[in-house]
């Protein structure tokens, strides 16, 4: 069995923590260096539900894309709700490791699982780590579909393939529009429209959109039609989960380790109903329609 400095060592090469953006917390957030690890669990969110069912697994590593503390703190008293996680994780010597903003820009990364879940091609980073001379790091993918879709049919597709929440897909744009390029960014993308822009797709899939962005992107008809759907924050970055752990398993068989690796399919979407609107507009119709069973 390997001791947890061995199983972060390799977490290491798998999302380098250099590649983490400067206000980013990622690493080792609790944990005995010398512990024998041979259960993981992976997760989106390191929360109370997701603490608990690792202690329940009989997990020695829970593996998670957020961070539990992003900024500094002067308490982990287990009346706080975070510093409760710490406890229950400590109490049944689970370690607890964050891969988040360099598991975003590593090649594979999130982008990737999530082009994999929308079974779409990629292509190139959507923003390229300027350091990386390969090319193939970065924030976001640019993908190609392997045939063209409209709009309607994507969104189906989004909606049929991504982890199952509340919220379903959310899509601004004519559902009859021809989609052949499709820009993906696992979590909240809002921030890489003019990116988005330049690279001149036909759709954009990401989490988190607000009114204004999403609005100007709408309105900017000189840029050309750009068709947006909104996912669930969660369901965006699920697909990771299952790639990391099996780029974790692939470690383990290379290093005769014999791990059993875990992915929650417990779902930490904050948002837990949705209520479609009375009269429901075309959009509100396709949601109704496209809704499916949990995959
Ligand atoms: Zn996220």
């Amino acid at each position: 069995m390997p001791r947890l400095s061995e199983v972060t060592s390799a977490l290491a090469t798998l999302w380098p923590a250099s590649l983490a953006e400067g206000w980013d917390a990622v690493g080792t957030v609790a944990g005995d260096p010398d512990a024998e690890v041979r259960r993981v669990l992976f997760a989106v969110d390191p929360v109370q539900e997701i603490a608990d069912e690792a202690v329940k697994l009989g997990a020695d590593l829970l593996i998670t894309h957020h961070p539990l503390y992003l900024r500094g703190t002067t308490t982990v008293a287990a009346d706080t709700f975070k510093g409760r996680v710490v406890h229950t994780l400590i109490k049944h010597d689970v370690a607890l490791h964050v891969a988040h903003t360099n598991a975003d820009k590593a090649d594979p990364g999130v982008s990737d699982a999530l082009a994999g879940a929308l079974g779409v091609r990629v292509v190139r980073p959507l923003v390229p780590d300027p350091t990386d001379p390969t090319g193939r790091r970065g924030l976001g993918r640019v993908c190609e579909l392997d045939a063209p879709l409209t709009l309607r049919e994507l969104a189906g597709r989004a909606a049929d393939r991504l982890p199952a929440t509340a919220q379903g897909i959310r899509v601004a744009g004519d559902l009859d529009a021809t989609i052949r390029t499709i820009a993906v960014s696992g979590g909240s993308g809002d921030s890489l429209f003019d990116d988005v822009r330049a690279s001149g797709v036909d759709a954009f899939l990401t989490a988190d959109l607000r009114h204004h962005p999403v609005s100007e992107a709408r309105e900017n008809l000189s840029a050309g039609p750009l068709a947006l759907l909104d996912a669930a924050h969660w369901a965006t970055e699920w697909p990771w989960c299952e790639l990391a752990a099996s780029q974790l398993e692939a470690v383990s068989d290379r290093e005769g380790w014999d791990l059993r690796v875990h992915v929650s399919r417990t779902v930490t979407d904050p948002w837990t109903a949705h209520a479609a609107s009375a009269h429901p507009s075309p959009t509100t119709a396709l949601a109704a329609s496209a809704t499916r069973t949990p995959s």
